[in-house]
């Protein structure tokens, strides 16, 4: 059994004005509190309990989770704001037929039972399972958004069984003319189109240049934050289609393990330069923890395997080749396809080594690889 733990973010139902001041009041003490800590010796920091601030009206157990927000090893030198949090043992959900609600005492003694709107199926789901006790709660947050609106950051973590290996993969590369190509088990391969990906960075790296000219450091940052939320919103799209075609293809997602990458691959220097074609720019760590998650969710497997050669070994006889652009051409077998495809089919068809050796010599035509290193040494006892 796999854990998969959700946050829902679910907004407070009608939240009156008095209770959505307290929220503001309180956060506000709340950062107070945590920048105080901040302040102090790391000593002294080791020594808090909540009674050290016994004059502050937040709850203890609210007040527990800020001293340890406060002294986990972040290098915040000072919380700008700092939402309050407490865990699982300080507030309790409700049912009244389709409305939910949680209860907590965010003040020292005062409990109060707050509803929330529930909007999705999915998070009604959760919220039942949470009451029925098939998943356990986890830690809550108040948080306000930019707009003002309040919400209960709930988690839950509920057992999913793991993932089946079903023996077949499908191999999804970064690619370097196209985001994401994906080579299904049966043959065709999956791409996702780069045009809006390059459009977005594009755009955006010519209105920072702008900025950056005429010294609008906090237009940037407001650039920076829209530009992120259209990059997290694609990886959601591409992470989702992504283990939708795996299920439905009964199929596990085998990644290129992508730590240290950026040392080894190199680019040319004109391609960093246009933002739409840098690599470096779009995010697949992210689209990696996205794909990782909603697989752990849908029980798709995930496998992740070494990069080296991917993109210059040929699918079909392993035969190490120089791409050009677009366009793979092996030179041994005459194999020909285009270059991020036949990344994708090494990724897919990884074996345990780069490359299956082939012992026969080429006639010319295309031809299967006549032996697998890794099978044949399963078979024969080394000599
Ligand atoms: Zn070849």
């Amino acid at each position: 059994m796999a854990t998969l733990t959700k946050t829902l973010k679910l907004p407070f139902l009608r939240l009156n004005r008095v209770k959505a001041d307290a929220f503001l009041r309180l956060e506000r003490l709340n950062t107070e509190v945590a920048n105080t800590i901040l302040s102090m010796p790391k000593a002294d920091q080791r020594k808090l309990t909540s009674k050290s601030f016994a004059s502050v009206e937040i709850g203890s157990a609210w007040i527990n989770q800020t001293i340890r927000n406060a002294t986990a090893k972040t290098k915040v030198k000072r919380f700008r704001r700092l939402p309050l949090e407490t865990n699982n043992q300080n507030w309790t959900l409700h049912s009244v037929g389709d409305t939910f609600s949680i209860s907590f005492g965010l003040l020292r003694n005062i409990r109060k039972r707050i509803p929330l709107e529930v909007h999705s199926a999915s998070h009604r789901d959760i919220l039942i399972k949470l009451q029925d006790g098939s998943a356990k709660a986890g830690s809550i947050k108040l948080l306000r958004s930019s707009r003002g609106i309040w919400y209960a950051l709930i988690s839950a973590s509920m057992d999913v069984p793991d993932a089946r290996d079903s023996g077949r993969w499908i191999g999804v590369d970064r690619g370097q003319n196209i985001p994401v190509a994906a080579a299904t088990p049966d043959g065709p391969v999956v791409f996702w189109k780069a045009a809006r990906i390059r459009h977005v960075r594009r755009v955006f790296a010519e209105r920072r240049k702008k900025l950056q000219s005429m010294g609008k450091h906090n237009a940037i940052k407001k650039l920076n934050h829209r530009e992120q939320r259209i990059v997290t919103h694609l990886n959601h799209c591409i992470s989702k289609d992504l283990v939708a075609l795996a299920k439905r293809l009964n199929a596990g997602i085998r990644l290129e393990d992508l730590s240290g990458i950026r040392n080894s691959a190199k680019q040319r220097k004109s391609t960093k330069a246009d933002a739409g074609k840098n690599r470096d720019y779009w995010p697949f760590y992210q689209l990696e923890t996205f794909v990782r998650y909603k697989a752990l969710a849908a029980g798709v497997a995930v496998d992740e395997v070494c990069p080296r050669y991917t993109s210059q070994s040929c699918a079909r006889c392993g035969a190490v080749n120089k791409r050009h652009k677009h366009a793979y051409v092996c030179t041994r077998c005459g194999y020909k396809a285009h270059a991020d495809a036949n990344a994708a089919m090494n990724i897919r068809d990884w074996y345990g080594m780069c490359c299956p050796l082939v012992l026969d010599a080429p006639t010319g035509g295309p031809h299967e690889p006549a032996l697998n290193p890794v099978r044949q040494a399963a078979g024969q006892p080394a000599a």
